[in-house]
């Protein structure tokens, strides 16, 4: 590309996207085949970019995160990432709990003390809940995405 052609190229990249071409940039375009292809290749590039990897990318991925820490020192200051618990480990820790009710209920079934039964079985009642709460309140906007809540 000749120096002028830099010149063209710089002015397109500050445009802003489906913003309209200056009348100048337009008319280089008709003439300088170099700036066309660049302007088409990277007319296609933005769109399949767009199109097939933004319902993929999450902004809290590692590879996100590590993007913004190289173009943004302070990055890591803002607190914009936090560890996420994966979903594996909550569905393992929710059928050990169900699990661990189930197997407290037969045995206070065998035992047959009321006395015990009912303020535990408040306990793991309670724990239940709160279990659940702290699920929903840990992955809200999973379930915003899942059911598109607005
Ligand atoms: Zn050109």
């Amino acid at each position: 590309m000749k120096k002028d052609c830099a010149c063209y190229m710089d002015r397109f990249l500050a445009l802003d996207r489906n913003e309209r071409l200056p009348l100048g940039l337009t008319v280089h375009l008709l003439f300088c085949g170099k700036c066309r292809n660049f302007v088409r290749r990277f007319t296609l590039l933005e769109r399949r970019c767009s199109k097939e990897n933004l319902s993929r990318i999450s902004c809290d991925s590692d590879d996100v995160a590590g993007i913004m820490r190289r173009l943004d020192s302070a990055y890591g200051q803002y607190g914009l990432k936090h560890e996420r618990v994966p979903m594996r480990h909550w569905v393992i820790a929710g059928a050990a709990l169900v699990i661990c009710v189930a197997l407290f209920e037969i045995f206070a079934a065998a035992v047959s003390s009321a006395l015990f039964a009912v303020p535990l079985s408040l306990c793991f009642a309670f724990t239940i809940i709160l279990y659940c709460a702290v699920f929903v309140g840990a992955n809200m906007d999973f379930f915003i995405k899942k059911w598109k809540i607005q």
